[in-house]
């Protein structure tokens, strides 16, 4: 069981850096996560920084929205407009959470960042989401065009993975639905295959192939932000050991997904870890 609450935040955008270098700002209209009322996924490290204290009980047990989040955006994005840097500036949404929580279905705050966006696009848009609730704003990510990349996650075509390491998150085939039918209407697809879970890496390829634009691949080495110290601090190597999946957690089991991957997508589309997820 989940606790929602709502409170003011003191800004929309946080200016960024480390591990997304290229992104200008992070925008985050909630706090906490309800993916997994279980503690969420094992590997999420934000459950370990400061922002996973500020709410009541562990992570994965509680989510604040920003109840004056659509105010602060228009008020600074009308700002970075006047001074001439919105046409450089990319903003990655969301750094610390997934913006379409289960209460964006009444709070609407992801949609109305989005509509705001539309006003006043920045150079590029990043939108990184496990949910399928993200086709409701079909009609906006279309009108976005080019600044915008909806970036699904995706971390394994395996079924019995996804059930034992993230069970109350949406299947692997409605994510890779979303994927596919927001391809058909235009928009720019990425499969973030983030952190990379066991896979069948010829079997995800295909599946790849025809849901997505271009795929970023990482791992809980590379993408951690501390060469897989954090993901080790979170038990990951045990958890997988107990699994049986022993064999995947270790730095370079990426490379048969990326051969596979850049066989069927071809190299340019098929990125990885920091470098992927920073390519603008
Ligand atoms: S959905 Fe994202 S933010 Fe939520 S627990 Fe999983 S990794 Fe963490």
């Amino acid at each position: 069981m989940c606790n929602y609450s709502a409170t003011p935040a003191t800004r929309a955008l946080t200016p960024t850096g480390g591990f997304l270098g290229a992104f200008s700002y992070s925008l985050n209209p909630y706090v906490g996560c309800a993916f997994g009322d279980r503690g969420g996924c094992p590997f999420c490290y934000v459950r370990a920084l400061p922002v996973a204290r500020v709410g009541m009980g562990p992570w994965g047990t509680w989510v604040i929205a920003k109840s004056n989040l659509l105010e602060l955006l228009a008020r600074e994005l009308g700002g970075l407009e006047e001074s001439g840097k919105l046409a450089r500036a990319a903003v990655f949404m969301s750094s610390a959470t997934d913006p379409y929580q289960g209460m964006e279905r009444r709070m609407r705050l992801t949609r109305g960042a989005l509509e705001l966006f539309v006003r006043r696009p920045p150079r590029r848009l990043l939108l990184q989401t496990r949910s399928p609730m993200i086709e409701r704003d079909l009609d906006l990510l279309v009108r976005l065009g080019p600044c915008l990349i909806a970036s699904i996650t995706v971390e394994t075509d395996d079924e019995r993975v996804r059930r034992a390491l993230t069970p109350t998150s949406p299947s692997i085939a409605r994510r890779l639905l979303t994927a596919r039918r927001l391809r058909a209407a235009g928009v720019f697809v990425q499969l973030a295959v983030a952190p990379m879970m066991p896979n069948h890496p010829e079997h995800l390829a295909d599946l790849a192939k025809g849901a997505a634009d271009r795929v970023v691949i990482d791992t809980y080495f590379d993408g951690d932000g501390a060469g897989g110290r954090r993901s080790r601090a979170l038990g990951m190597g045990e958890l997988y050991e107990r699994l049986g999946y022993e064999g995947w957690f270790r730095p370079g089991v990426e490379r048969d997904l990326m051969a596979a991957m850049r066989a069927r997508l071809g190299k340019a589309r098929v990125l990885f870890s920091r470098e992927g997820f920073n390519a603008l």
